[in-house]
């Protein structure tokens, strides 16, 4: 018997990397951070209140979204939080695109992005990234919506502010979904200071990446108090408490340590620097990166990326017509790119 529903049996779920279970493997495939998360995180859950945990959560997230507000100089009422970037996107994809056509996406992007326009009816269409990976906002006009990762996932380049703001002046009938997973780690702007001119514009933000916090899934969107109240609109549909109380604690304390934060990206930062010298040293070319991790091209990648597992160095490769010359590579530890650099210099020798 196939109890499946229609369209449960029609979607394509998205394919995550690897989380190997047993010890000793260089994890470089998800874009994890390195580090661990601010030691404020580990102080407050501490002395988390655990018989507190008899009640439901406050399903607002009030405490967290004012800590939000405040690091961003947003009102409290611009922010939403959710249980991780992906559920925030997916409500958001549900709250503004669904049953529309013509809601346009790179057609070089992150994977989730179409899973959703099948699960949610959206008429995606993907505008090609040029010849070097760039997005052209010329591609992005007069849509019902357009969704972009910036910086882009996996080519890892970003676009510039006023590059955003283009998009917003020639889509004024689409909500622009502008997914900054990895923006702390970028030489361009944020959007979120554009949220306040324009009511189209919502931001979606993450803790997984530059936070140090994939295993706890907590994301955020920041947009006008429209765009919100429609999150909350079918967040109410679904999930009235999509955060735990411990999660919405945590996640505050992580935010407000601001310090720590700049700290492990500039540490990021200039890691990726050393890695994409010690790659074009051996001749590799590596895309111009503004997130976490790197793009490099060998025509050998899958090869490669054979040669790094049998040495326990995971990074990601994907089987797609432009881009399967490619290795995705999150940046590690200083150490972890060494030998991630020394495993690529034995390929082949
Ligand atoms: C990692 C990632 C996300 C998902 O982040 P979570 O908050 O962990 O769900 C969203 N968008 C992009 C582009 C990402 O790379």
């Amino acid at each position: 018997m196939d109890f499946l529903s229609e369209k449960a049996r029609r979607l394509t779920p998205y394919v995550a990397g690897l989380q190997p279970q047993g010890a000793g493997w260089v994890k470089l495939n998800t874009n994890e951070n390195p580090y661990p998360p601010s030691p404020k995180v580990a102080e407050v859950l501490g002395c988390a209140d655990v018989a507190r945990l008899r009640l439901y959560p406050d399903g607002e997230s009030a405490d967290l979204c004012g800590a939000v507000a405040s690091v961003y100089g947003v009102g409290a009422g611009n922010v939403f939080c959710a249980n991780s970037s992906d559920e925030v996107l997916a409500l958001a994809f549900q709250a503004f695109f669904s049953g529309k056509g013509n809601v346009v996406s790179p057609d070089i992007s992150y994977g989730f992005y179409p899973v959703w326009a099948e699960m949610y009816d959206v008429g995606m269409v993907f505008a090609p990234l040029s010849k070097n990976f760039t997005i052209d906002p010329m591609h992005y006009e007069d849509t019902n919506g357009v969704v972009i990762a910036n910086p882009n996932a996996p080519t890892s380049i970003a676009i510039s502010l006023a590059d955003v703001e283009q998009l917003l002046i020639t889509n004024p009938r689409g909500v622009v979904l502008m997914d900054e997973a990895y923006m702390d780690f970028a030489q361009v702007e944020s959007a979120v200071s554009l949220t306040k001119t324009y009511e189209n514009l919502l931001v979606v933000r993450t803790f997984s990446k530059s936070h140090s916090l994939a295993g706890l899934r907590v994301g955020y969107a920041i947009g006008n108090e429209k765009l919100i109240s429609g999150l909350r609109r079918v967040r109410d549909a679904f999930n009235s408490y999509p955060l735990d109380m411990l999660a919405q604690t945590a996640a505050a304390a992580a935010i407000k340590d601001t310090a720590y934060l700049k700290e492990t990206i500039s540490r990021i930062i200039q890691t990726r620097t050393s890695t994409i010298k010690a790659l074009q040293s051996l001749n590799y070319n590596v895309l111009p990166s503004d997130a976490n991790f790197i793009f490099m091209q060998n025509e050998n990648a899958p090869a490669i990326y054979e040669h790094l597992r049998e040495n326990k160095i995971l990074v990601r490769h994907w089987n797609k017509p432009r881009i399967k010359d490619f290795l995705r590579v999150s940046i590690g530890t200083e150490e972890e790119m060494t030998a991630f650099c020394q495993t690529i210099k034995n390929y082949g020798g």
